[in-house]
């Protein structure tokens, strides 16, 4: 039964970006709504999804004032990157028009059997593992949301016996009403977009919404070393599993190097963490997230779970590029690009690989976090600090002690890191910033950070 009930066929899509606001005026628009997108930007700046539009999508550019509303919409579809607090949205809400989400709306048509996957840092990780271990299986998968093409267009491939593995942000949870997964899970909830959330307990709140509507008969996984998740789970209805680093009693824990999962009260042995081609233990704590899960959904599906094979699935999987990617060496020092590393969280994760023999490349444009706490688990950790982006003269401040260099490019960024840096070192990227400053997106100064690795090993760039 749902909550909000979406009546009538006029809809206004806010937020065009080239992703979900797009796919979701097409979805729309083909099963016969009225679609009008909206956005902030100009036409001129957004010819580019225009003309990927389905020419029946009306458009309004150039402002997002209340008045838009006087058209007389029947509900709302609100892109993530769009706040709920501006006017319009405010409006709508004033005047009782349902505002959604695209993962609600995608939800309505859904089937099929959904895991929704949500947390500050590891997401994408996890939520790639998940599909990818479901398809060696030889289980129907598709993996979206947050991560590669957006769930409202992956709605029209999905079938009973298809397993959605979606990636949920905090944005699309506070927009869902009635979606539901299966098997949900929250790997962490750190410091992250307090420059768009009140304050932390707004966030995490957020976060929790993704367990909002599970019935007992569900699975909630969560990560039981965090002290945050763990002050809301006395509300999720949901059955809960938990995996730790640190606590045997959890469903999944670490026995003697081994990933090991309790199930129907036996301990199951799936793989030694060294077998696995990701590495940190940031990654082994995804591995176990995505081990519940599978058992969870395979459970749910009334398949046999073969426990070692599922172990091996996970020794395969190679990762995403840009999360403690190695790239390479060059002159002795192992060049690692993190540029997905935009939080406090990802950066202490990083840097926990290493004992002073390493570089760190930070900087970029500041989400609001705690950058006072990195600074003290730092220590003992890197053995220079290079700065870059907007955030330099904040950064120089509160990381003085490291004697930072400042760089006016990621070239200069690197040529600096390696003169501090000794032969045996690694030069991180992992910025605890977003990109936004000095590149299109975190992907964008990744692939830069890989282009320059690549021209000091043809010599095209010199640096001593
Ligand atoms: P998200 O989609 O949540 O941003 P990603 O999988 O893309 O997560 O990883 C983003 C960054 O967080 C990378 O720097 C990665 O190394 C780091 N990371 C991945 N998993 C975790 C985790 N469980 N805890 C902390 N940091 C993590």
């Amino acid at each position: 039964m749902y909550m909000i009930r979406l009546n009538g066929n006029k809809v206004l899509v806010v937020g065009l970006g080239k992703r979900t606001g797009l796919a979701a005026c097409n979805f729309l628009s083909a099963r016969g709504y009225d679609v009008t997108g909206n956005d902030v930007k100009d036409r001129s700046d957004l010819t580019e999804i225009v003309e990927k539009l389905n020419p029946s999508v009306r458009i309004v550019a150039g402002h997002q004032s209340p008045t838009i509303l006087n058209d007389g919409f029947d509900f709302v579809v609100l892109s993530p990157g769009v706040p709920r607090s501006i006017p319009l949205i405010v409006e709508a809400q004033k005047r009782h028009i349902p505002v959604i989400s695209e993962i609600e709306l995608a939800f309505r048509f859904m089937k099929g059997y959904i895991i929704g996957i949500t947390g500050t840092d590891g997401k994408s990780t996890t939520t790639a593992l998940t599909g990818h271990i479901l398809k060696e299986l030889g289980e129907k998968t598709i993996v979206g949301g947050n991560i590669g093409i957006p769930l409202i267009g992956l709605v029209d491939s999905i079938d009973d016996e298809t397993v959605s593995v979606i990636e949920l942000s905090s944005f699309q949870l506070e927009t869902i009403d009635s979606f539901r997964p299966d098997v949900a899970a929250i790997l962490n909830i750190t410091p992250d977009h307090l420059d768009r959330y009140a304050n932390m307990e707004e966030y995490a709140l957020a976060k929790m919404r993704i367990a909002k509507n599970q019935k007992p008969e569900d699975v909630f996984v969560y990560y039981a070393d965090d002290e945050r998740i763990a002050q809301y789970v006395a509300h999720v209805a949901a059955t809960q599993l938990t995996f730790s680093l640190t606590d045997d009693r959890a469903d999944a824990f670490l026995c003697d190097g081994a990933i090991s999962v309790r199930w129907g009260g036996l301990l199951h042995r799936m793989l030694d963490v060294r077998e696995m081609k990701l590495v940190g233990l940031h990654n082994a704590l995804n591995a176990m997230a995505s081990a519940l899960m599978v058992c969870a959904i395979l459970a749910r599906m009334d398949r046999p779970i073969d426990f070692l094979e599922i172990g091996q699935c996970i020794a395969r999987f190679s990762g995403l590029p840009h999360r403690m990617e190695t790239l390479g060496e060059f002159a002795g020092r192992i060049f690692i690009n993190d540029s997905k590393a935009t939080t406090v969280g990802a950066v202490e994760m990083a840097v926990r690989n290493f004992t002073g023999n390493a570089v760190l490349i930070l900087g970029g444009r500041t989400k609001g976090d705690d950058y006072s706490r990195l600074a003290k688990n730092l220590k003992g950790k890197i053995r220079a600090l290079v700065l870059i982006g907007e955030s330099q003269d904040e950064f120089k401040k509160i990381f003085s002690e490291f004697a930072p260099r400042c760089a006016d490019s990621l070239e200069d960024a690197v040529r600096e890191a390696l003169s501090m840096s000794h032969p045996g070192d690694s030069i991180l990227l992992s910025p605890a910033c977003a990109s936004f400053d000095m590149f299109t997106n975190y992907e964008h100064r990744g692939e830069v950070f890989r282009t320059i690795f690549e021209k000091l090993k043809r010599g095209e760039i010199s640096w001593t």
